[in-house]
This record gives structure tokens, C-alpha cells and sequence, in this order.
């Protein structure tokens, strides 16, 4: 399937088990997901092999707020780097916390509520253009009830841990086909996941 061209440059970053996304806009960007708590210089080591900075890195967003997605969120705040909390996920931004404590991660820190900047899901599309992204992002839960999806309008989708398609009619949960559905309806034809390859949209 051809996407129409875009002008956000996509750069994957992976620098353990997720695969995180740098969306380059024209004004903005903005990157999706970290990693597990302790990877700021596996983080910094990815940056420079791509040369790249965090400087040069305006926001982030998190797909939902498991521990190999938020981990290092604290720390690229703490650089300077602004965390954008949709609205259907700001009572969750904690839930993981719990799981660096139990295992006694130094490097953990929590996220300060004080420096978050909440975006209501309605107003995504008004966001994202502010940072020259053409696109949307729409909550499409399943795997987590915080689960946020990004939409380009060249059809390139980054789900997180979205279930793949083949996966969906084994779970026969109406949650995860609507989320399907709603990626579909907001003209998603590429998938990124952050451990599953790449799919087509069927
Ligand atoms: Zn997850």
C-alpha cells in the first residue's frame, strides 16, 4: 500500500525491549514511549548513533503506562524534554511505579505531576499540528485501558502494545476489535508496534 508523502520524518529508537518512535514535524517533535527505568545512556548511546540529541527532542508521549514504556519518562523531563499526558490517562501515570520500588531500581524516578502537560484527546489533532504533525491520537484500549494510539495522516499508526490483527479474533474482546476499528476509521495503514514487526492494515 503507498502512503502519501508526509513531511514527519519517522526514526525508530531501540535501545532495549521497546521500540520507541521519534516523529520529526516541522516545527516539533515529538517522541513515542521510552524504556525500562536505568536505560538513559543506552538512550543516550541510541540519540548519538542516529546523530542525534535530546535537545533537540520537544515532547514525549507514552501509548499507555507499563513499565518498559515509562521508565526513563522522569528522566528526559528532567532534560528538558515535555511529557504529554492525554486526558484518559492521567489517573494511570503511576501504575507502574510500583514494580521499579519492589525491585529496588536506583534509577527509577516518579513522574512530577506539577510538570506534565495534559492534552484532552478531543483537542490531539490541534496539538499534534502545533508541532507540525498532520494527525490524530485516539484512545484504543485493549491492552491497557490507557492505551493511546498516534495516527499520521500518511497512514502510519504507532499502537504500542496494541494486539496484532492476527491475534485479535483469539481474544473475541469487543474492546480490542473497536480499538481496531477505530484505527481503520482514522485512515491507519501501517502499523508500528513497540515488540511486533510492522503490519499492513487488512
Ligand atoms: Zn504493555
Amino acid at each position: 500500500m503507498a502512503l502519501k508523502n508526509s513531511t514527519v520524518k519517522v526514526t525508530q529508537l531501540k535501545y532495549g525491549n521497546t521500540k520507541c518512535y521519534l516523529l520529526g514535524g516541522t516545527s516539533k517533535s515529538l517522541l513515542i514511549d521510552t524504556d525500562w527505568a536505568g536505560k538513559l545512556p543506552a538512550f543516550y548511546h541510541a540519540l548519538g548513533q542516529k546523530k542525534l540529541t535530546a535537545q533537540g527532542i520537544d515532547y514525549l508521549i507514552i501509548t499507555h503506562y507499563h513499565p518498559d514504556h515509562m521508565g526513563i519518562a522522569a528522566d528526559l523531563m528532567r532534560i528538558g524534554i515535555r511529557l504529554i499526558v492525554m486526558d484518559c490517562q492521567q489517573k494511570y501515570i503511576h501504575q507502574s511505579d510500583h514494580i521499579f520500588y519492589k525491585e529496588n531500581n536506583p534509577a527509577f524516578q516518579p513522574i512530577n505531576d506539577h510538570k506534565i502537560r495534559v492534552v484532552k484527546i478531543s483537542q490531539s489533532r490541534r496539538f499534534l499540528a502545533s508541532c507540525g504533525i498532520p494527525g490524530v491520537i485516539i484512545n484504543t484500549p485493549g491492552h491497557t485501558n490507557d492505551s493511546v494510539s498516534l495516527v499520521l495522516d500518511s497512514g502510519e499508526a504507532f499502537v504500542g502494545d496494541l494486539y496484532p490483527q492476527d491475534q485479535v479474533p483469539l481474544y473475541n474482546n469487543p474492546v480490542i476489535t473497536a480499538s481496531w476499528q477505530k484505527l481503520k476509521d482514522n485512515g491507519a495503514s501501517l502499523v508500528h508496534f513497540a515488540h511486533y514487526a510492522n503490519e499492513i492494515v487488512k
